[in-house]
């Protein structure tokens, strides 16, 4: 069974561990042969960025330590345990963004991954080499080679045209999507093509889970590549989303200042309906809400989704797994 996974950072692996625990599971009671399930996650670059001379590649990277087990789970991002002496030395010299802290074992991946490009490997084959590190029990792809890393386009009366324009990261983190963001932007996004093995990935998948990430930001990201759209159009494989909305509201994060951007209400069956019935021409076989969003399924199936109400919280490795369960058994009708 090759399962094929689109995902952002922390809502992805969240689920991703999830789903690694649900196969492991099935491979204990001998539900799977051992090795039977792949999985193959293909992971949003849109947040990517230089900075400090280094590159950064947030969602990947909060993959690979989660699914390592080296991850700071407090804070929610980064390695365990981290320092942060190099990024005071960074402030002082006035290097970097005084806001965005690096931890000294985090910015050791980054100049890994700094010099692999520098020595002319492409971003998805550092990626690879980054995973060889550690047993994952599965594999990352990013989801693109090309830099388009995302922007956001926001009012500012002080400009003559009344917007300005900066990274994602700069809005998300420095001030925290506070923002009035106009607008979601990759630049050079015509020339883009999905990274080796990604389309090779959905086209070959038994099964295509949507994590539930940010629909604008990450998934919304992913899906903006040429080819990656094309492929889950083409694909044989069922796709079914897990919705990142629950009750109205976004489980963690700051998402709800992202759809209204798109003009979509942040609400699970609206989220659904962004993505469109597959038979109506949009990506979608399934969709699971939460339990609480029950009427929502309801009202998806009513216009032909194939949609279930499950618990969506993901609190530990048994919520986690079993969400992942429920993803899977709405892969076949
Ligand atoms: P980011 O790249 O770190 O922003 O993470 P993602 O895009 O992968 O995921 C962010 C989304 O994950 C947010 O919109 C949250 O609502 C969602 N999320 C986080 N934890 C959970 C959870 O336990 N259950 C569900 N259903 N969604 C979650
Ligand atoms: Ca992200």
């Amino acid at each position: 069974m090759r399962i094929t996974v689109l995902a952002g950072g922390v809502g992805g692996s969240r689920f991703v561990l999830g789903l690694r625990e649900e196969l492991r599971r099935r491979e204990a009671s001998g539900a799977l042969a051992p090795g039977e399930a792949e999985v193959t996650v293909v992971v949003n670059t849109g947040d990517d960025l230089w900075l400090a001379g280094v590159r950064l590649m947030p969602d990947f990277d909060t993959l690979l330590y989660a699914l390592a087990g080296v991850n700071d789970t407090e804070r929610g991002w980064g390695r365990a345990g981290d320092s942060e002496r190099v990024a005071e030395e960074l402030r002082e010299w006035g290097v970097g963004w005084p806001w965005f802290t690096l931890g000294d074992l985090d910015l050791g991946t980054h100049l890994a991954r700094t010099a692999w490009l520098r020595e002319g490997l492409t971003p998805s084959q550092v990626a690879a080499r980054l995973q060889h590190r550690w047993e994952l029990g599965v594999r990352l792809i990013p989801a693109t080679d090309a830099e388009v890393d995302l922007h956001v386009e926001v009012a500012d009366p002080d400009e003559l045209d009344g917007t300005r324009t900066m990274h994602f990261q700069e809005w998300w983190t420095r001030y925290r999507a506070s923002l009035p963001a106009v607008a979601f932007r990759q630049q050079g996004l015509d020339g883009a093509a999905p990274a080796p093995g990604v389309v090779e990935a959905i086209l070959g998948a038994d099964a295509v889970l949507l994590a539930p990430s940010n629909p604008v930001v990450s998934i919304g990201t992913i899906l903006a590549i040429p080819g990656i759209r094309e492929a889950l159009d083409e694909t044989h494989a069922p796709v079914v989303g897990v919705s990142p909305i629950i009750g109205g509201a976004v489980v963690r994060g700051m998402a709800d200042a992202c759809l209204p951007v798109i003009g979509v209400e942040t609400d699970a069956a609206a989220v659904a309906r962004h993505y469109g019935r597959r038979a109506g021409g949009g990506l979608l076989d399934g969709w699971l809400v939460d339990e609480t969003d029950a009427p929502a399924a309801a009202a998806l199936r009513a216009d032909g989704f194939r949609a279930e109400a499950v618990p969506l919280w993901m609190r530990d490795p048994d919520t986690s797994a079993a969400l992942a369960a429920a993803a899977l058994a709405l892969t076949t009708p």
